[in-house]
């Protein structure tokens, strides 16, 4: 199995190196080759399994030789072991066809762990059978980071640094960075905003002597094995509600366009897909794309489902690319436009395409809270604010297929916006309960890239 970039000119790689270099060298993002299919049969066989054994089956085809199946079945073991529900992503019923898939059940109660906890154990292995280690810098708005964080803490191959907007994530998110006490560890509280973060993280990358230097690594959704995790719970939520016997949709709260791409991958992979539905947030360049078909950045306005609030949506690359033909050629004069004008239009043909694949909605703030309360109302179910936006999107959809919304984040990560919205509080899980009794460890950083890269060099010295 081999990755080729969506920009067409950066080397061919295996899965291993396409995991491990995460951004590729003309600046596209890593895809197979070739989509592996899975038959009918393949899919009916999945029926009653757990979801480790579904991981295996559905994931097996792309990672080609990189592990043995051993090895590779003892990696997802790992990997979901620390999840506080037994089927890892349940499902609940919503009301007539309308499914709600949970996947919050993981450390730091946010879909993001089904990916991260996966990569952390494949790059231990990966790293360990090279003899050779990694520093993982990262940037966040919140769930990355403390899904990162969990993912890495105490393995021995890699240092991880957590760069988060100081002041500015909420006291959940903010503990779950700072209370872990393994000493490759390292939470860095920066003066200034989210973008700041992300912009000093791009610095580092750009400073080829600092990122060969401290071997530099990155996990953010763009890497290919954080999509490939989430093609998953696709498969095992389809199989358990009639697949491949009968059709599902789903309805999918979106930002980078990392979670319903790997529901696309799903689709032609074979798993009988109906509609692929996109919810935005009041950020809506997705929804605004797919209805005048010019992707055009504008300034993000804060809202209550914060991991939505995205002006450029990495992973849509992909979907133009195979849109477009796969022509690398067309994806980066798009990107180069986007990059000089702020935006570019999406031909013809390329639209029509996305548009046979993908249904859209958006929801407003007052929408959204009145979604969470309408919620609880009907079902007694107290919804995050981004699986609300889910759920509101999806009803225009609901007949005689079953509708699965996907659930993106435990209410308990956001408790005053679910509070203000049905009256009820959103309590931690018993496992995380102690969460704000436990000792916290931060470094406070300024906005400054020399004195970022000598804290980092400083730290892996020791
Ligand atoms: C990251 C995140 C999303 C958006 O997922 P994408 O893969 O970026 O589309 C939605 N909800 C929650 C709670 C998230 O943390």
């Amino acid at each position: 199995m081999k990755y080729i970039s969506t920009r067409g000119t950066a080397p061919v790689l295996t899965f291993e190196d396409a995991m491990l270099t995460g951004l590729a060298r003309d600046g596209g993002l890593y895809v197979p080759e070739t989509i592996p299919t899975m038959s009918k049969g393949d899919i009916a066989a999945l029926a009653g399994l757990s979801y480790e054994e579904i991981a295996f089956r559905v994931m097996r085809p792309f990672i080609g030789d990189t592990f043995t199946d051993s090895e590779f079945a003892d990696i997802i073991a790992k990997a979901y072991a620390g999840f506080g529900h037994d089927a890892r992503a349940p499902l609940v019923q919503l009301g007539q066809n309308h499914f709600l898939l949970e996947l919050f059940h993981g450390p730091t109660l946010a879909f993001k762990d089904f990916a991260m906890q996966l990569i952390g154990q494949l790059f231990q292995a990966a790293l360990a059978r090279r003899g050779e280690k990694v520093t993982i810098v990262g940037a966040t708005s919140g769930d990355t980071g403390s899904a990162a964080i969990e993912a890495f803490r105490g393995l021995d191959a890699v240092d991880v640094f957590i760069l988060f907007p100081h002041g500015r994530v909420s006291e959940v998110q903010r503990r779950q960075m700072t209370t872990p006490t393994e000493s490759n560890v390292h939470a860095l509280a920066m003066h200034g905003d989210f973008d700041d973060c992300q912009a000093r993280l791009k610095d580092m990358f750009n400073d080829f002597e600092f990122r060969d230097g401290v071997r530099l690594a990155g996990v953010n959704s763009i890497n290919w094995a954080r999509v490939l995790a989430q093609v998953v719970y696709y498969f095992s939520s389809a199989v358990a509600l009639g697949a491949p016997h009968r059709e599902v949709s789903f309805t999918v709260p979106t930002g980078n366009f990392g979670d319903i791409f790997a529901g696309y991958i799903a689709k032609r992979m074979g798993l009988p897909i109906d509609k692929l539905v996109i919810a935005t947030n009041q950020n809506d360049i997705l929804h605004r794309t797919m209805t005048t078909g010019t992707y055009e950045t504008m300034g993000v306005t804060p809202s209550i489902s914060p991991s939505m609030d995205i002006q450029v949506s990495s992973n849509f690359e992909r979907a133009l690319f195979d849109v477009y033909g796969r022509d690398g050629n067309a994806v980066s004069q798009l990107m180069d436009d986007l990059k000089n004008k702020g935006s570019f239009d999406v031909s013809q043909g390329a639209i029509q395409g996305l548009r046979e694949l993908f249904h859209s909605g958006r929801v407003s703030e007052d929408e959204t809270s009145a979604t969470i309360k309408d919620m609880f109302a009907r079902t007694g179910e107290v919804l995050c604010p981004h699986s609300a936006i889910g759920a509101k999107v999806a009803v225009p959809h609901l007949g005689t297929t079953p509708m699965i919304t996907l659930a993106t984040a435990h209410p308990a990560k956001f408790p005053a916006a679910v509070k203000a919205a049905c009256g009820q509080d959103a309590p931690l899980p018993p496992r995380m309960a102690n969460l704000f009794a436990r000792d916290e460890r931060v470094t406070e950083v300024e906005n400054d890239l020399t004195a970022l890269e000598t804290l980092v060099r400083e730290r892996i010295a020791r």
